[in-house]
């Protein structure tokens, strides 16, 4: 794994983490960054099909004093290496849940998303510590959704059903993140206690112009769209970056969208101001 470390004016030098040393510094970095701050999470809006602002999706962030900012695509494999995700994982479901605790001042139907690794929901006692977090944040768990992908799902041992069960008992949903990329059989889809599916951004960028093209990429999305219907699964559409996108996503049925197009990840207050201004018109 290799970082880009800023030093200098324009200079930039690259060192590589070797599995020697990956260990000891990232997880002394992560333990440091947390307590420094360094770690944070920014917001991305969703909306429904007539552009109200229904709610986000926390995405965490690292800008660490040395390494400069780093790409969650970038750390979150190391960390889970590390053996770090569990704590990390817990830390950022803390976080976003004190902030949700503000959006809510706002406007109570607020739903929060946030993403939860594999290596995360199957540690011991997953479901206990987001009770707990619950608990902590005084937080309305209905308002919480838990993304995960359908590799938690594949390797499913009656641990992960539990799990599943006993947190959606207590009203907090699942949305299968990256939907339609994780090769894995559907009938999880009604065996387990699944709300909603985000269908992956690949999927969104496929497909052709116009809100009634006739490519296969579209028909793929429409398919998915109808197929979580059928199944009373709600449909979050991410990366959606045109308005031929979005014009076409509405035509087909889709829930909520999310993408550049209405909103690059933002500040916490930034999203408030947002809000606000929703609330004004
Ligand atoms: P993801 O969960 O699929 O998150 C969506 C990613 O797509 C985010 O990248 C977001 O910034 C980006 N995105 C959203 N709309 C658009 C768009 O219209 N165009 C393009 N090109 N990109 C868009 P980000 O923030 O870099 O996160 C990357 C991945 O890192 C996430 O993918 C997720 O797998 C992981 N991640 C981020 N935060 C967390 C976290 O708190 N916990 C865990 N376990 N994973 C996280
Ligand atoms: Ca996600
Ligand atoms: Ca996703
Ligand atoms: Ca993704």
């Amino acid at each position: 794994m290799y970082f880009s470390k800023k030093s200098g004016k324009n200079r930039v030098t690259v060192f590589a983490l070797t599995d020697a040393n990956v260990d000891f510094s990232i997880k002394a970095a992560i333990h440091n960054g947390i307590q420094e701050g360094e770690f944070f999470m920014e917001y991305q809006p969703q909306y429904d099909m007539d552009r109200r602002l229904i709610g986000a999706e926390a995405l965490m962030r690292w800008t660490n004093r040395d390494l400069g900012r780093v790409g969650p695509d970038q750390f979150i494999p190391i960390v889970e290496d590390s053996g770090l995700m569990p704590f990390l994982g817990k830390w950022a479901l803390r976080y976003s849940c004190h902030q949700l605790k503000k959006f809510h001042a706002l406007d109570p139907d607020f739903v929060l998303s946030v993403n939860v690794s594999p290596i995360q929901f199957n540690s011991d006692h997953f479901d206990q510590e987001v009770l707990e977090v619950i608990a902590e944040t005084g937080i309305d768990p209905t308002r919480l959704i838990l993304e995960i992908t359908e590799s938690t799902l594949m390797s499913s041992q009656e641990k992960t059903e539990r799990a599943l069960a006993h947190l959606r008992e207590k009203g907090i949903r699942f949305s299968i993140d990256d939907f339609g990329t994780g090769f894995s059989s559907l009938s999880y889809l009604t065996r387990l206690p699944v709300s909603s599916i985000k269908i992956d951004r690949a999927f969104i960028t496929a497909m052709g112009a116009g809100p009634s093209a006739e490519t296969s990429d579209n028909k793929l999305v429409c398919a998915m769209i109808n197929l979580a219907h059928s199944i009373d699964l709600k449909v979050v559409a991410e990366g959606v970056e045109t308005d031929m996108q979005y014009a076409f996503l509405k035509n087909a049925g889709c829930n909520l969208v999310q993408g550049y197009l209405l909103g690059k990840p933002m500040s916490a207050d930034s999203m408030v101001r947002a809000f606000r201004q929703q609330l004004e018109v």
